[in-house]
């Protein structure tokens, strides 16, 4: 006997395969503009709604997020027994720095993960954890932290058609109970943020006119001009400057499926520069 342990496709995992088995039933999957990390302890409009979500919707083996605040070179996902809580931010309160979220990992989850993504080998990765793109909603969902929190970093190297394609191959997680959320702001411009009205519900023209541009082709599945959104609009630039937190829209637009119905949630712009509107694909 070598008591060497080999992990194939002869069943031995079968326990954890039943335990994502593919179901009936398909979880819609989320855009959800995160704004300031402090949405994560205050209620508000935002952050009201995250927390009815999580009583609405159908309770979830697992969530994946996707956030704009975890950027690699390759593609990663979080693949600790317990994700620690990152808070990536600075010039916030204590209180904002003392929150804890301490939802489980899944490592058996992480590997299957990373098994369906065959465009480019997935790393496992055992330093990152929970940063506040993902759990300053999560906790709002999901204040009991019972359900393993995933996250997939965002492979900053790579263009917004990569990453769609990418997307595509995460499409049975749907059906396997995992929630999927992509967690980025439409339009971001940290810039020309007007600090002294920083939680006025309110838009420049610009960002006002973006926002009604990203919804109308989000609206019509117009997925190719969203993947080449630099030649969107004589706009774009101060919308997305940079597209950290544009690319996971792209990641929810590349797991769209014909039927899925869209709806539209806090459809806001706030401090001038930043748009929080949300999308939820799928019922
Ligand atoms: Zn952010």
């Amino acid at each position: 006997m070598s008591g060497t342990i080999t992990i194939g496709s002869t069943g031995v995992l079968s326990g954890f395969v039943n335990s994502f088995a593919e179901e009936d039933v398909k979880l819609p999957f989320f855009f959800i503009g995160h704004g300031s990390p402090m949405n994560g302890i205050e209620e508000n409009d935002y952050s009201n709604y995250w927390k009815a979500l999580g009583t609405k919707l159908p309770k979830p083996k697992a969530i994946l997020c996707i956030s704009a605040h975890w950027l690699t070179t390759g593609t990663f996902v979080t693949a600790m027994e317990t994700p620690p809580t990152i808070h990536d931010f600075g010039g916030f309160p204590k209180e904002l720095f003392e929150v804890n979220y301490p939802a489980p990992g899944n490592p058996e989850l992480a590997t299957e993960i990373k098994n369906l993504i065959t465009t480019t080998t997935v790393g496992l990765d055992h330093e990152w954890g929970l940063d506040h793109g993902c759990w300053s909603i999560v906790r709002h969902m999901y204040p009991d932290a019972d359900i393993p929190v995933l996250q997939l970093s965002i492979d900053y190297s790579q263009s917004a058609q990569y990453h769609y394609n990418l997307a595509k191959q995460l499409a049975s997680l749907r059906k396997k109970g995992v929630l999927i959320l992509g967690s980025g702001n439409m339009v971001h411009n940290l810039g020309m943020v007007a600090w002294d009205r920083l939680n006025e519900s309110f838009g420049f023209d610009w960002t006002l006119e973006m926002n009604d541009l990203f919804k109308q082709k989000i609206t019509n599945s117009d997925h190719r001009s969203l993947i080449n959104y630099d030649q969107l609009h004589s706009a774009v630039k101060l919308a997305i400057p940079t597209p950290d937190h544009y690319y996971p829209l792209i990641y929810t637009l590349g797991l769209q499926e014909a039927n899925d119905a869209i709806t539209f949630f806090n459809d806001q712009a706030i401090a001038g520069s930043l748009t929080m509107t949300s999308v939820q694909f799928g019922v």
